[in-house]
This record gives structure tokens, sequence and C-alpha cells, in this order.
């Protein structure tokens, strides 16, 4: 297949190899071009705009931060939209708000163009081993035709279509709500069990064993316990999706207590300038709090 990518950042760079590898034809774009040099060395072709990747493709790829990105590269007279060819499948795997992806897709039809949402999950490890999970919202006609170049970038068994147009951005704002203010749960459990004198990797270890394991439990053991907040996943990019999730929430006229409270701390870490770190580096306001270290390193044992 013929396959435009744009957006070579943590995720996008190892989904655009992948495409590569599987043997797809792909064309490569992102603001950065060092990071577009990359995906050349691996056999990929330049475009020199966002626009220069549609011609031929048959599905074009977007892996943007969020909604302002996205919006700006699909939409307008000067956008992928209105570039890409016809019958060719417009595919965001970008984490927006399901308004985004509607807005997008109302302007595909308008200009006789097909678009879905596939937001990935898995973290940076499942992109690069090609083992994400993609939560797909669009017709069946269009998930059906595009699940074979989707299977490069994702396990087969975990690509869900979710329904139509804008499903999948809710189902993956409802999956990043829970793993994100998961973070700040466990930074108050984690600093109490800390500062009462019990070992971190020893709550770890058996948190792990237990009921209160989670994927985001999984992530402290290198981050958090290893003093090592370089991201995998940004603070900035969790921040918005909870901010994308409490605004969805408001418009359903959904109270979300504790989201909320969830969503403030994560903008109080922002505000200490933390926000291309990992998301688990919230866990240093709560230490700051309790007056405590959650340090796992064998020098702290
Ligand atoms: P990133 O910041 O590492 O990558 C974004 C890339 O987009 C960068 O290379 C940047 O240069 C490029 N870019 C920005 N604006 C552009 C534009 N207008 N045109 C072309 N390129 C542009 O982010 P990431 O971690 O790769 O995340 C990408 C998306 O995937 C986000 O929506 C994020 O929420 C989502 N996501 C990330 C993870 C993760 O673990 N990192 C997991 C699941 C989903």
């Amino acid at each position: 297949m013929r396959v435009g990518f744009v957006g070579l950042g943590r995720m996008g760079a190892h989904m655009a190899r992948n495409l590569v590898q599987a043997g797809h034809a792909v064309t490569v774009f992102d603001v950065r071009p060092e990071a577009v040099e990359v995906l050349v060395e691996l056999g990929a072709e330049a475009a020199s705009s966002a626009v220069g990747v549609a011609p031929r493709a048959e599905f074009v790829f977007t892996s943007l931060p969020g909604p302002v990105e996205v919006t700006g590269t699909w939409q307008g007279d000067y956008g992928l939209l209105a570039n890409l060819e016809t019958g060719a499948i417009g595919i965001d795997l970008s984490t927006v708000g399901a308004d985004t992806s509607r807005s997008v897709e109302s302007e595909a039809r308008s200009r006789g163009k097909r678009y879905m949402d596939a937001p990935v999950s898995g973290g940076v490890g499942g992109a690069e081993a090609g083992t994400l999970s993609l939560m797909i919202g669009g017709s069946e006609e269009d998930f059906e035709e595009a699940f074979p170049v989707l299977s490069a970038i994702g396990s087969s068994d975990k690509i869900y279509r979710c329904g139509d147009i804008g499903a999948g951005s809710v189902t993956k704002l409802v999956n990043n709500l829970i793993g994100m203010t998961t973070n700040v749960v466990i930074a108050e459990a984690f600093s109490m069990g800390v500062k009462a004198g019990v070992d971190a990797n020893v709550l770890l270890d058996v948190v792990t064993a237990s009921s209160g394991n989670s994927a985001t439990l999984a992530q402290w053991k290198d981050s958090v316990l290893q003093r090592d907040f370089t991201p995998g996943f940004m603070l900035a990019l969790g921040h918005k999706d909870v901010r994308l999730a409490l605004e969805l929430a408001e418009q359903l006229d959904i109270p979300m207590p504790v989201t909320s409270v969830g969503k403030e701390r994560l903008a109080a870490a922002l505000a200490e300038g933390w926000g291309e770190e990992a998301v688990a580096v919230v866990a240093r306001l709560q230490e700051r709090d309790a007056d405590t270290v959650i340090d796992g390193r064998p020098s702290n044992s």
C-alpha cells in the first residue's frame, strides 16, 4: 500500500517505521527535519510539507500532539483533506476530543473524502513493538478496508471498532482519564507507605502482585522509583487528555469531582515547568507536601 504519515514524534516515528518494515511505501513529514531524516534512512520517502504525503497515498496517518495541530493539518483548502486522493482514507492516531474528530470528518464528507479517528494505547514500547491497541471511530466499511494497514502498528487482536466517528476518541479519553489520574492516587498511597517506614520497592512488589496493581503502577518501577522522569508520555499530553475528558463530561452535564482534582494536580505539576517530563513526575508534588521521597534506588535502601 502507499501510505502517508505526518508527525514523527515518540509514537509516530515507531509507527511509521513499522509501516515501512511491513512493506508499505511510506511518505513522511514532520516539522522537525531531523525526525524525517531518521525515517528516510529506514526507507521512507520525505515530503516537504504535510500535504506532500497525500499524492497517490491510499491511507494517510497523522500522529500529532492535540486538537490544534490535528485541525490545522487536516482542515481548510490547504489541508490534508483537500489534498487526499479520492477513495483514500485519512486516519488520525492522535488523542483528541470527539468534537475534533467529528468536525474533521464532517469536512471530509463535504469534500467527498473518508476519515476515521484511531487513537492508540500502549506507550512508546507498544509503538516500537507494533503491539499498540487501537480504538477506531468510523464506518464498518472503512474499518475493514484499513484493518490490514492498521495491523502494522497494532496487534490485530487489539484493534477495536468502538463505533462511528468520534467513538475512538471517547474511548481513548476514558482510558487515559483512568491512567493519568491513577498517578495522583499512587503518589498519595506511596508517600504514606514510605513515610510510615516501608521500603518503596517492597510497596511496588507487593502492590504489583495484589489488587492495587495497574498499568500505571507498572511505569513507576523505572520512573518514580528510579528518579528518572524521561518520557514516554509527557505530562503536558497527559494533562491535555484529562482536560479533554472533563470538557466532554461538561458537555454531557456529568459531575467529575475526582477527575477534577486529578486534573488540578496535573496542572500544578505543569505549572512547575515539568510538562516535558513523564506524567509520573506529578508524584513530586505529593513528595513535597508529604516531606518524603519515593526512592527505590539501592543507595536509598
Ligand atoms: P510528540 O510530541 O513526541 O510527537 C509529536 C510530533 O508531531 C513531533 O515530532 C512534532 O514535531 C510533530 N508536529 C507537531 N506539530 C506538527 C505539525 N503541524 N505538522 C507536522 N508535525 C508536527 O508526541 P507523542 O508522544 O508521539 O504523541 C503523539 C500523539 O499520540 C499525542 O496526541 C499523544 O497524546 C498520543 N499518545 C501518546 C502516547 C505516548 O506514550 N507518548 C501514547 C498514546 C497516545
